[in-house]
């Protein structure tokens, strides 16, 4: 008897997991199909995509693009739309069974909503949806019973690592962090690096924000918040490893003292994958580890005052309410600010640390208080640009 295929609805098709997500779903055409795609403005590549895999419905986020794409796809039976709005409203259809969020950004928190209410499986690429508005998220995945499935290699590696636990106790979560490309380096040496320097990642081949975030320890920031709301851990319990060699991608330390490991090949399609089988493995031709050749796996704390970013993120979480959102915002115009060298690397951190200081502070946010937020955070950080 054929099993019945999973549809997925991929939103960020065009991005760094998009089209690893698309490499994935083409090696198992057996197990999955692709209902929807959406790309936010790379109009060229969703429309070769949607050639490609045939879904039910495009959406393209910038509505500019809404006619390009129409004219392109005008000979398939394919539903074409355009705009944010639109997103949000095609994750809800009744026939999807998995909705991958791998938009870059606070834009992806709408759409998870949206997709959560629906009841849908989330396989969650997206952090910031966590980290402006985790309790938020939590409460709504929990009462629409829709089980959200880490994508990220550090917590899907947590994830594998609970696989099969029960209700053992968690004591800490050890959160690997490769170091980015400038681990080791003082201030001094921070002070004047390029854009195209922080780029370049040792191990990951990722997007060019979360690249970014990586270099500056963000990444471990944001990913401690998001761990916190996905295992239901607090602070105190999360540890942020250096491991440069990037194999280990997480480890759980239980209340026995036993510590479990996930290792891997530093290639997201693996996580991405498992987010699709799980609760089953299924087969891959992705390159192996090699225990035969000499490997070695090194540790070290994290430089917490040269790269001041990591403890901006506890500070966030620890006061609550409203602040990760702010420190999210802040960090999203600081990236952009500093790819197109408006501020230096190190002044990241201090574009980050006065809007903190600067935005209304709201304890229990909703929806619209997230958003406004996120709004009032980016106009500030605008402004002490
Ligand atoms: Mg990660």
């Amino acid at each position: 008897m054929e099993e019945k295929k999973k549809k997925l609805a991929i939103l960020g098709s065009t991005g760094s997991i998009g089209t690893q997500a698309l490499e994935v779903v083409a090696a198992h055409s057996e197990l999955f199909e692709v209902y929807v795609l959406t790309a936010n403005n790379q109009v060229d590549q969703l429309i070769k995509q949607a050639r490609a895999f045939l879904p039910d419905s495009v959406v393209i986020a910038n509505p500019d693009k809404y006619t390009i794409l129409k004219e392109a796809l005008s000979d398939l039976p394919i539903k074409i739309y355009a705009g944010e709005d639109a997103i949000s409203q095609v994750v809800g259809s009744s026939e999807i069974d998995m909705v991958l969020t791998a938009m870059v950004g606070f834009s992806g928190l709408k759409p998870t909503i949206h997709a959560i209410k629906a009841g849908k499986a989330i396989a969650l690429a997206n952090k910031e949806t966590l980290v402006v508005a985790g309790d938020l998220i939590s409460r709504l995945a929990m009462k629409h019973r829709s089980p959200i499935i880490p994508v990220d290699s550090e917590h899907s590696a947590i994830f594998q690592c609970l696989s099969g636990e029960g209700d053992s106790a968690i004591e800490k979560i050890l959160l690997t962090a490769s170091g980015g490309p400038f681990r080791g380096k003082s201030r001094d040496e921070l002070k004047n690096v390029t854009f195209r320097e922080a780029l370049k990642h040792p191990n990951w081949s990722m997007g060019a924000k979360v690249t970014i975030d990586s270099a500056s320890l963000m990444n471990k920031g944001l990913e401690s918040i998001e761990a916190k709301w996905l295992f239901n851990v607090s602070m105190d319990q999360i540890e942020v490893v250096v491991h440069p060699q990037s194999v280990i991608h997480s480890m759980v330390q239980f209340e026995d003292g036993c510590v479990k490991a996930q290792l891997g090949q530093p290639d997201m399609r693996l996580p991405i994958q498992y987010a699709f089988s799980y609760p089953e493995r299924i087969n891959s031709t992705f390159p192996r580890l090699s225990f035969n050749k000499q490997m070695s796996l090194t540790f070290e704390e994290p430089d917490r005052k040269t790269f001041r970013n990591l403890d901006l993120a506890y500070a966030a979480i620890r006061t609550g309410g409203n602040m990760p959102c702010v420190l999210n915002a802040a960090n999203e115009i600081a990236v952009e600010a500093f790819l197109k060298e408006r501020i230096g690397f190190l002044e990241m951190s201090d574009l980050i640390e006065k809007t903190m200081q600067r935005v209304g502070f709201v304890n229990k946010p909703t929806y619209e208080e997230y958003v406004m937020s996120d709004r009032e955070a980016r106009h500030i950080a605008l402004e002490l640009l």
